[in-house]
């Protein structure tokens, strides 16, 4: 037997192991099987929406004091667990170990202890008109969520649809179910009701679809590609259930004539890398003046050499491996086509990185001369791959920034952060950061974009208003 043996599954308090075929959980940096994922299936799907349903009036009568004093109970308890929590999660998708502190263990602790904090002064009731604006839970809440930073995007979802008073059933990526179970036994430890939350384990078609098709659910909360988020918007429809979408994103670094070069290049270097580049709001594309390109090509060449790749568990690596060999497979499908299409490798090999006989690595790439319409330029690769555009005037860098079929995220470096502030409201991107401020420094700001970046926001008061439904009773 593996070290984790089958994900169990969580449904109204009680820990339940699927029968059937299971698929194996692969550590991607020792290539081998940590444990194995089975399909919960539809009838496990409906026990668990069957048992968030009974427990929704009492959860959603509780008091919000009550209610989110548990979130900060959960956020203690993930203080003192974290190193294992951050440990399992490197163990499961490759992420390096001091990243998975910090993004799986630090930030979902402050965004539980943000939410519980907006919660309180949440408008709950308000006088409109005459009228008594009451918000409540929207009812049932199925979350769908994805490997990249798994912890995390839990959270984003399950603690404001609990402050809410929403009750959730959640499916976990089948290739990251552990860390999410580590989750669900820290909110029982913090005394969480049977039934509130719940878990069920799976792959998307099967055990996410049977979840998003449910007629008994007030909300769905999704986060992954834009493939599977029409999938769960689609299935949502039949039964007329709201849905918020965080899909995916090819977000520009766009550095302005102005900028401090050196900075601004190690550091939209740094957001493009991050998990190696298996992140949504990655700035993959760099936008530059096509004059410093020179500069900034050698500036590349300078920094790409802090990105150290190696064991996930060794403080010493910047860059794990990618978190499946599918993910290899098709990130090195993206630079062969990039070079099919002249793009020149600045940095990179294009081929499986060397560096020890197992993982799977591929080297930091970053590729410039592609044109507009290169698959490159406009997909999201999800790899550490980054490429160079360049631009003539101000309004040629905004044109390329918004040229783009998603709308998640953008960063600006300038040294007039007022200039920069014009141009972001130019910019059709849900978050827009200046000067390198990083998403995970504040937790109580929306995320969420456009277009193919999906709708709604996570996070913040917008991300609790998701969960909520609004009455209005006028005497
Ligand atoms: P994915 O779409 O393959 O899977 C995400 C989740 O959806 C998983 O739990 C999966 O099992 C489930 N799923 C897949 N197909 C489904 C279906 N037909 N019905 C119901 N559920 C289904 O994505 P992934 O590979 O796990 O994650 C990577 C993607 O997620 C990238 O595109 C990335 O940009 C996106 N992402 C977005 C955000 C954001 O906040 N905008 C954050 C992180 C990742």
């Amino acid at each position: 037997m593996t070290e984790h043996g089958r994900a169990q599954y969580l449904i109204g308090g009680e820990w339940i192991t699927p029968p059937g075929d299971g698929v194996a959980v692969i550590d991607p940096y020792t290539e081998q099987r940590i444990g194995e994922v089975a399909e919960s299936g539809p009838e496990a799907v409906h026990a668990a929406v069957s048992a968030a349903d009974k427990a929704l009036t009492n959860w959603s009568d509780t008091p919000v004091e009550e209610r989110v004093a548990m979130l900060d109970r959960v956020a203690d308890d993930l203080d003192r667990d974290r190193d294992r929590i951050a440990e399992l999660v490197s163990r499961e998708m490759g992420m390096p170990l001091a990243l998975s502190r910090v993004t799986q263990s630090e930030l979902p602790a402050s965004v539980l202890r943000a939410t519980a904090q907006l919660a309180r002064q949440f408008p709950w009731s308000q006088k409109i008109d005459g009228a008594t604006l009451e918000r409540g839970a929207a009812g049932v809440v199925a979350a769908i969520t994805p490997w990249n930073f798994p912890i995390h995007q839990i959270v984003a979802k399950v603690a404001a649809a609990l402050a809410a008073g929403c009750t959730v059933v959640l499916k976990p990526s089948e290739m990251t179910p552990f860390d999410a179970n580590a989750l669900a036994s820290l909110f029982l430890e913090a005394g969480c009701p049977r039934g509130v939350l719940n878990t069920v384990t799976g792959t998307g078609p099967i055990t996410g679809a049977a979840l998003a098709a449910h007629p008994g659910l007030g909300h769905v909360s999704f986060t992954g590609s834009v493939g599977a988020g029409r999938a769960v918007a689609g299935l949502a429809a039949h039964t007329l259930t709201r849905c918020t979408l965080e899909l995916g994103g090819k977000s520009p670094a766009l550095l302005l004539p102005d900028a401090d070069l050196d900075t601004a290049v190690a550091g939209a270097i740094s957001s493009g890398l991050v998990n190696s580049g298996q992140a949504c709001n990655a700035t993959s594309r760099i936008l530059v003046p096509v004059d410093a390109l020179a500069d900034v090509e050698s500036l590349v060449h300078k920094h790409i050499e802090r990105y150290t790749l190696g064991d996930p568990s060794d403080s010493g690596t910047r860059l794990g491996p990618l978190a499946s060999q599918r993910q290899r497979n098709r990130v090195l499908g993206y630079i062969a086509d990039a070079v099919e299409a002249g793009g020149t490798l600045l940095t990179g090999s294009g081929k499986p990185s060397q560096i020890s006989e197992h993982g799977y690595f591929v080297d930091p790439t970053v590729i410039t001369g592609l044109p507009e319409d290169a698959q490159a330029v406009r997909e999201e690769i999800f790899g550490p791959v980054i490429v160079i555009q360049t631009y003539t005037n101000t309004d040629d860098a905004v044109r390329l920034a918004n040229d783009c079929d998603y709308g998640l995220s953008a960063e600006i470096w300038s040294t007039d952060v007022d200039e920069a502030k014009t141009v972001a409201s130019r910019l059709h991107a849900g978050q827009v950061k200046i000067n390198g401020v990083r998403t995970r420094s504040r937790p109580a700001v929306p995320f969420g974009g456009r277009k193919n970046s999906g709708y709604g926001r996570e996070l913040g008061t917008l991300g609790l208003e998701e969960f909520t439904e609004v009455r209005a009773v006028m005497a």
